[in-house]
Formats: C-alpha cells, sequence, structure tokens
C-alpha cells in the first residue's frame, strides 16, 4: 500500500449485544477517517461465538448504524469463513508455529499464581512444547482436546530463553508505540472446543480482505503486539494501527454493552438526532471542541484522528440533550421538511422558524402543530383578563397580516389598556396556545392566522 492510496477500514463488533455509544465511537472514527479519503468501509461481524452471536443483534447493528448514516460498502460475516481459518491455522501449524497444549484451566491459573507469588510476570512458560507424543496421546485418551497457542517471535535460539523483542509501530492516534513480545504469553488461538478466540480470524481476514488500517480502541494495545507478529507469520504485511481513547461513563465505568449501557437504539427511540449522538461519539474526549455538527461530512471537516486524547474520556449523557437542541434550532425548514411531512406536522416554513428554537427533541413539532390547529384544552381566563382579552379581540388587525402584526397588535393593545410586559403578553400566550411558554408569539401568530386567532379570543 502507498501512503497515498485510498484506506480500507473496518469496524468488527460482535453480534452478541446492542452497539452502545462507545463502540460507535469506534465505527465513526473509522467510518470518517475512511470517508476523507475516499476509501471503503467494511462492517465485519466477529460472529464466531456461535452461541452468543444473534441474527437480531446483527441487524440492530446494521439497522444502528445505518440510523446514524454509516452505509458499510461492504458486510462480511466470520462465521461464513471458518474455513479460510481452518486453513490459516494449518499454515501455522506446518510451520511448527501453533502448537497444542493440554493443560486444563485451574492448572493454567495455579502456574499463574505460582509465578504471581515469586513476583515473576505470569507469562507461559511453553511447557506444551515440551511434550512428546505420547505423553500428548495418553492426554488424548484421558479425554482432553488440546487447545492451541501461537508461538511469538521473541526468541533467537530456543522458545524456553525468550529475549526481549520489541515490536514498533506509528499508532494513527497515539504515535510510536512499542510492545515487548517477551512480555506476553503465547496466545491461545483456538480453545479446547475447537472454536476461534478473536485474534486469528481479525488477522486472516484483515489480510484477506486488504484492511490498510485498523483503528480500534485502546483496549487493543497490547494484541497488537501479537496480531502484529502473526500478520508477518501468514505473510504480511500488517496494516497500520491506530487506537483511540475509550468512553467511560460519567461515573468513571467502563461502558459495556451487556449492561445495554447508552445503547444507540435507547437513544434513537429516545428521540435524539442521531448527529447529536455522532458529534459527541466522536469529538469527545479529544482536544477539539464538542460541536453540534449536522452531517457526517460537516463532522469530518471538524475531526482530527490525530487530536483524539491518550486518556479516556468521560462520556456524559446530558451533553446530549444541548447538542440536540443546538442541531435543532439551526435546521433548515428544508431538512426538516421529510420528517415534517412523515409526522404530518408540516404546516409551512415559518411554522417551523417559529418553533425550532423550542423544542428539545424533533417528536415535539406535533405538539406544536396541534397547538397551532387549536387542538388543545384552552385554558380558563382570569377574571382580571376578561377585559383585556376582549380589548385583544377588538384590536385584532384585520387580514392581510404584514410580518409586524405582532408588534401593531400589542402596541395598539398596550395604549388602550396601560398594560405591558408579561401582564399584557401572557394572557394573550394562554388565550392562542393554552401554555405559559413557547414559541415567540411574533413568529406564531402570523403561523395561526387570524381566523383561529379570532376564535381563541373572547
Ligand atoms: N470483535 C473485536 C472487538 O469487538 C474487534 C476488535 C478489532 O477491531 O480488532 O473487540
Amino acid at each position: 500500500m502507498t501512503e497515498n492510496s485510498a484506506p480500507t477500514v473496518r469496524f468488527a463488533p460482535s453480534p452478541t449485544g446492542r452497539l452502545h455509544i462507545g463502540n460507535i465511537r469506534t465505527a465513526l472514527i473509522n467510518w470518517l477517517f475512511a470517508s476523507a479519503s475516499d476509501g471503503c468501509f467494511i462492517l465485519r461481524l466477529d460472529d464466531t461465538d456461535v452461541e452468543r452471536s444473534t441474527e437480531a443483534f446483527a441487524q440492530g447493528i446494521i439497522d444502528d448504524l445505518a440510523w446514524l448514516g454509516v452505509e458499510p460498502h461492504r458486510t462480511e460475516r466470520q462465521s461464513d469463513r471458518f474455513k479460510i481459518y481452518d486453513e490459516a491455522a494449518d499454515k501455522l501449524r506446518e510451520a511448527g508455529l501453533l502448537y497444542a497444549c493440554y493443560e486444563t484451566p485451574d492448572e493454567i491459573e495455579r502456574r499463574r499464581k505460582r509465578l504471581m507469588a515469586r513476583g515473576l510476570p505470569p507469562v507461559y512458560d511453553r511447557a506444551a512444547l515440551k511434550l512428546t507424543d505420547e505423553e500428548k496421546a495418553a492426554f488424548e485418551a484421558e479425554g482432553r482436546t488440546p487447545h492451541w497457542r501461537f508461538l511469538l517471535p521473541n526468541f533467537s535460539s530456543t522458545p524456553f530463553e525468550t529475549q526481549r523483542t520489541d515490536v514498533h509501530w506509528d499508532d494513527v492516534m497515539r504515535g510510536q508505540q512499542t510492545v515487548d513480545l517477551a512480555s506476553m504469553s503465547d496466545p491461545v488461538l483456538i480453545r479446547g472446543n475447537g472454536s476461534y478466540l478473536y485474534t486469528l480470524p481479525s488477522v486472516v481476514d484483515d489480510l484477506d480482505m486488504g484492511v490498510t488500517h485498523v483503528i480500534r480502541g485502546g483496549d487493543h494495545v497490547t494484541n497488537t503486539g501479537a496480531q502484529i507478529a502473526l500478520f508477518e507469520a501468514l505473510g504480511g504485511p500488517a496494516p497500520r494501527f491506530g487506537h483511540h481513547n475509550l468512553l467511560m461513563s460519567a461515573s468513571g465505568e467502563g461502558l459495556s454493552k451487556r449492561k445495554g449501557a447508552l445503547s444507540i437504539a435507547s437513544l434513537r427511540e429516545a428521540g435524539l438526532e442521531p448527529m447529536a449522538v455522532a458529534s459527541l461519539a466522536t469529538l469527545i474526549g479529544t482536544g477539539q471542541a464538542v460541536e453540534a455538527c449536522a452531517s457526517l461530512e460537516e463532522l469530518n471537516s471538524v475531526f482530527d484522528p490525530t487530536k483524539v486524547s491518550k486518556s479516556d474520556a468521560k462520556f456524559d449523557d446530558n451533553d446530549l440533550g444541548a447538542l440536540n437542541e443546538k442541531l435543532l434550532q439551526s435546521m433548515s425548514y428544508e431538512r426538516a421538511l421529510p420528517r415534517l411531512k412523515e409526522a404530518d406536522a408540516d404546516l409551512g416554513e415559518s411554522f417551523w422558524l417559529a418553533i425550532r428554537a423550542n423544542l428539545s427533541k424533533f417528536g415535539e413539532a406535533v405538539d406544536w402543530q396541534k397547538i397551532v390547529e387549536g387542538q388543545f384544552e384552552p385554558v380558563e381566563v382570569l377574571a382580571e383578563d376578561a377585559e383585556f382579552l376582549a380589548a385583544a379581540a377588538e384590536l385584532l388587525p384585520a387580514e392581510p397580516w404584514g410580518e409586524d402584526v405582532w408588534a401593531q397588535w400589542t402596541n395598539a393593545l398596550k395604549q388602550e389598556t396601560g398594560r405591558k410586559g408579561r401582564g399584557l403578553f401572557m394572557p394573550l400566550r394562554k388565550a392562542l396556545t393554552g401554555l405559559d411558554h413557547g414559541p415567540e408569539l411574533a413568529q406564531l401568530l402570523p403561523v395561526i392566522g387570524w381566523e383561529r386567532t379570532r376564535r381563541r379570543l373572547p
């Protein structure tokens, strides 16, 4: 790959739960990164865990991404690709790089504890490499099936004498990174029941699908060292890596899809704008201000992956409300129109411009449409306002109305009744809308129109 060629990225969730805000941070950063240079975005469903993965969760992921405006150029499922992983595993076995181990989880745990008690790093000692064929046969006769470890290239003459082996990469977000392969255990690639852990399928797919940039959460940094070695063992080259910081909940815990925390589905159901969610999920935890971007293109022009902070970021869902309001306040009629129509709440541009500053969720447009059309419970007129409202009916300017009809009407009323401020506006607001708060009446009155206004006055 040359630096200038269009990137290919992938977003690789496991369909074992709904996406949450932390997952879509990864998805969006990948999407923006690819879009910035006309690249390709692959949705890779990491469903090798066939027991926990479901079709409903896979569809949920596709729907959540579509809601955010992310339409993958290609979608792949790892469960369709076991044959390719088997071939890669065979290749590693033939090269002596994948070896059978028979320790039970208990045995591994005991060894780990022993090493820790001696103040040593709990690195697997490769004892299984010393097993003879007879010993292996004996384990199998006992009913044990092997799990398989990848032999890390961290030694020169014998695997039992490891030496410091630094793997370096220039991380898109973190700059120069180094991991010492001698500091880690040979990773298990295949479990005792024959199922794959994520490491090998991921590397095989990244190679096979021509992935140029692996952009994912910072929790994968140590995996990257072993994965780079695996890329090389399978014929490489390794792609470029980028690790973004993770989002923590306001109380400081990691976001977990298993807890259903801040799922995209729940934010969508709550009526939030997808771009409020996308703007916050992307721009939080960067050195950049969190702006409410109206489109992914706009977000792309603002977001700079090299500005992503190294430390984790606190995500506060209260920020979503403010961003949502900002987006609605500046949403053009043109953009709002299809949704107003769908909700059967389109009363023209002046209606939208009158109400948008008062919306905390788009769906509230329907409430205002009903109010404009008179579907509300009239409020009882206070005795002290009866005369004032009668005067208001009297002085309501005749049609046609100009833009300043509200000023014209209220000035005339001020002169006639001597009322001003709240005493002047509030009875009118209540009579016209049934509420004591809402959009600027100067903007709303022309939308309500003479006929309906007159009917709401005594
Ligand atoms: N399925 C893995 C995860 O969700 C993918 C990690 C990666 O992007 O390589 O953690």
